[in-house]
C-alpha cells in the first residue's frame, strides 16, 4: 500500500515536472493573452459608450448614370446650402460622419442619399436637436473628395493608393483607461502618443507624398481590431506601433534599451524590425536589446502588413524614464522611426 501510495505520487510529480517545462516557454504569452483581454474589454466598452445609437438608412442605388462612376450624392435638405454641411471621414474606423443642420427628422426616411454602394458598407442616420447626422461606413480606408452644387452634395472615393506613394500607419499604444506601463506617475499611454505626435509633425514637414494614418492622435483609445484594420483596410506598405517597456516586477532597474517586436512568420517583418532597431537606437544612441517574436501579441499576428512594434526605452530604469520625458528625446525617437521609414521604402518596401 505504503509503495503504492509512493509510486503514484513520484508519477504524479514527473506528469506536474513536464507539464511545467512544457508550459514554460508559453508563460509569457499567457501573460500577454491575459494583459490584452482586460485591454480589450475596456477599449470595447469606451467604444461602446462613445457611440451614437444609428437607424439604418436606405441607398438609392442610381448605377453610373449620373455623376462619376462610384459616386455617392447626398440631396440637400430645403433651405440647406452646402457650406454649412459638416463632413469628418474617420479613418479608424472607416466611417465618413456627415453633419446636417436645420432639417427636419423626415428627410432621413425621404431617400436624401443616392447613387453606388460600390463603396458602402453600411448607410445610417441618427437625428438630433435641429439637424441630424448621417454616417456612410465604407468597405476600406478611403481618400473623400467632396463638392456641391445648389440640390447635391457629391462625395468620391479614393483609395490611399491612388492618392499618395506610399502609406503607413502609426500606432500610439494603448490610451484612455489603458495606461500601458506606469512609473512615478507617468503613464506609457502618454509617453507613446508624445512620440507619435512629433512624428506626425515630422511627416507633415517632410513634403514626401506619404500618407500617413495614425490610430489614434489624442486619449482615445481604440480597440485592437481597429488598430490592426486601420492598416490591414488601408493596404498601408508598413505598420508600425510605438510603445515604452517595463520590466515585470515593475520595479526600478538598470535593464534600459531599445527592443523591437516583429511577427516571425513573416520576413519582411523580421527585416523591418531590424531596420527600425538599427535607425532608433542610432538616433536615441540607447542599448540594442534586439528583436523579439511578437506572434502572441494581436496587432502583430493579425497585421497582413510588414510591422513592427517598437518598445522605445524601459520606464523601469530611472535614467531612461527621465529621457523618455524629455521633449528632445522624444523628438529624437520619431526622428528615427521616420529614418526607418524612408530607408525601409528605399529598400523597396
Ligand atoms: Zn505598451
Amino acid at each position: 500500500m505504503e509503495e503504492k501510495t509512493l509510486k503514484f505520487a513520484s508519477v504524479s510529480l514527473a506528469v506536474l515536472a513536464v507539464l511545467v517545462c512544457a508550459l514554460f516557454p508559453a508563460l509569457p504569452k499567457l501573460h500577454t493573452w491575459q494583459v490584452e483581454r482586460w485591454e480589450q474589454l475596456l477599449a470595447e466598452e469606451e467604444y461602446a459608450q462613445s457611440q451614437t445609437q444609428m437607424n439604418d438608412l436606405v441607398l438609392r442605388e442610381s448605377g453610373t448614370m449620373n455623376g462619376h462612376e462610384g459616386q455617392l450624392k447626398l440631396r440637400l435638405p430645403q433651405g440647406v446650402t452646402g457650406d454649412i454641411v459638416s463632413v469628418v471621414n474617420d479613418y479608424v474606423t472607416q466611417t465618413v460622419r456627415v453633419e446636417i443642420p436645420e432639417t427636419d427628422p423626415g428627410y432621413f426616411d425621404s431617400y436624401p442619399v443616392s447613387g453606388s454602394s460600390n463603396h458602402i458598407a453600411m448607410l445610417s442616420y441618427a437625428t438630433k436637436s435641429g439637424g441630424g447626422i448621417i454616417e456612410i461606413e465604407m468597405d476600406q480606408v478611403y481618400e473623400i473628395e467632396t463638392e456641391y452644387d445648389s440640390e447635391y452634395y457629391y462625395f468620391d472615393f479614393l483609395t490611399p493608393q491612388e492618392v499618395y506613394d506610399k502609406v503607413v500607419v502609426i500606432d500610439a499604444g494603448h490610451g484612455g483607461r489603458v495606461p500601458g506601463a506606469t512609473k512615478q506617475g507617468v503613464n506609457e499611454k502618454d509617453i507613446d502618443l508624445a512620440i507619435v505626435l512629433q512624428l506626425q509633425e515630422i511627416f507633415a514637414e517632410s513634403g514626401e507624398n506619404i500618407g500617413v494614418y495614425f490610430t489614434r492622435t489624442d486619449d482615445s483609445n481604440p480597440t485592437f481590431d481597429q488598430r490592426v484594420q486601420l492598416a490591414n483596410k488601408s493596404g498601408a506598405d508598413l505598420f508600425i506601433s510605438v510603445h515604452n517597456n517595463s520590466t515585470r516586477s515593475g520595479r526600478f532597474s538598470s535593464v534600459r534599451g531599445t527592443q523591437v517586436m516583429y511577427d516571425e512568420t513573416s520576413e519582411a517583418s523580421r527585416n523591418f524590425a531590424q531596420i527600425c532597431l538599427e535607425e532608433v537606437t542610432g538616433r536615441l544612441g540607447s542599448r540594442d536589446k534586439g528583436l523579439v517574436e511578437g506572434d502572441s501579441i494581436y496587432i502583430i499576428r493579425t497585421s497582413e502588413v510588414p510591422v513592427a512594434l517598437i518598445e522605445v526605452g524601459f520606464m523601469t530604469n530611472k535614467e531612461e524614464l527621465e529621457l523618455l520625458r524629455s521633449e528632445e528625446y522624444q523628438r529624437a525617437a520619431a526622428q528615427g522611426i521616420y529614418n526607418a521609414v524612408l530607408r525601409a521604402f528605399a529598400e523597396g518596401y
